[in-house]
């Protein structure tokens, strides 16, 4: 990890990245990010935001630009999608976190944004990740799909190197030959963030399983591997989402999933004061 000088813990640097949205504190607090894998329609999403709001989600998140496997699959409503999120922050407060895909979107899309967040297949984007550098926003990098930590620690560091401290690792799956869930969550990699890095590392169990039946499991055990928060896809009727359905969690469930990481980050506090 010697290339790394800005992103890896060295000396004075062993001071652990704490990033603010609004009244949240990445870093510090156990943050839970809930929301549909793309903005949809108005009700869709603030129906959606609404019900993160009322389970204790701490941001939203929602996508108005979807990087899609297909050119025919729904590829997100751009910047009408911006203003649908902008209503849901409006009325509940939650901080929006949404994909930017094209570094010259990247000045505007702030406007709408809270935090940027950046695809697994955008990681290695250097032309973008250089954008998302020189503005005032933090942003969420995904790891890779096929990337080691430190070929992903580069990247954060692409960002930092243009002058934004404020990066968000998010692990979300690597894919290896197991073809049981979408992709394989590495959570191994949260410890090995914090052994060589300061910069707050979530998970995103969702894309990471792609499986509804494992999301919670994987959401407990990424706050029990030390990970600063998680991130989950929620949509008010899974059955009819337009994009990553089989993962879409309802709402009351992922009522129960915050009420369950309360209770083990507690007793986790208790353990740790041991
Ligand atoms: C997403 O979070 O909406 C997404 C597209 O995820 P990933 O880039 O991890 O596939
Ligand atoms: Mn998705």
């Amino acid at each position: 990890m010697n290339s790394l000088k800005l992103t890896s813990i060295n000396g004075e640097k062993n001071k652990r990245t704490v990033i603010t949205v609004d009244n949240v504190k990445v870093g510090k607090d156990f943050v839970v990010i809930g929301g549909p894998c793309s903005v949809e329609s108005e009700e869709q999403t603030l129906e959606t935001a609404r019900k993160v709001k009322e389970a204790g989600g701490d941001m939203l998140r929602g996508g108005a630009f979807k990087p899609r496997t297909s050119p025919y699959d729904f590829q997100g409503l751009g910047l009408q999608g911006l203003k649908i999120l902008e209503r849901a922050k409006k009325e509940t407060g939650l901080p929006v976190v949404t994909e930017v895909t094209d570094p010259r979107d990247v000045s505007w899309v702030c406007e709408y944004a809270d935090v940027l967040q950046i695809g697994t297949r955008n990681m290695q984007n250097y032309s973008l990740l250089k954008e998302v550098g020189k503005v005032n926003r933090p942003v969420l990098l995904k790891r890779g799909m096929y990337s080691t930590l430190k070929e992903w620690l580069n990247c954060a560091e692409y960002i930092l190197a243009e002058g934004n401290p404020n990066v968000i690792l998010c692990e979300r799956g690597i894919r290896t030959h197991e073809t049981y869930t979408r992709n394989t969550l590495d959570l191994s990699i949260v410890p090995s963030v914090k052994e060589v890095s300061h910069l707050p590392v979530i998970v995103d169990p969702s894309h990471g399983t792609g499986r509804l039946s494992l999301i919670e499991s994987m959401s407990l055990a990424s706050l029990a591997a030390g990970a600063d928060g998680i991130m989950v896809e929620v949509h008010y009727r899974p059955e009819e989402a337009l994009c990553d359905k089989d993962q879409a969690m309802p709402p009351e469930m992922f009522a129960r999933l915050v009420k369950k990481l309360r209770i083990l980050q507690s007793s986790m506090i208790g353990m740790n004061e041991q």
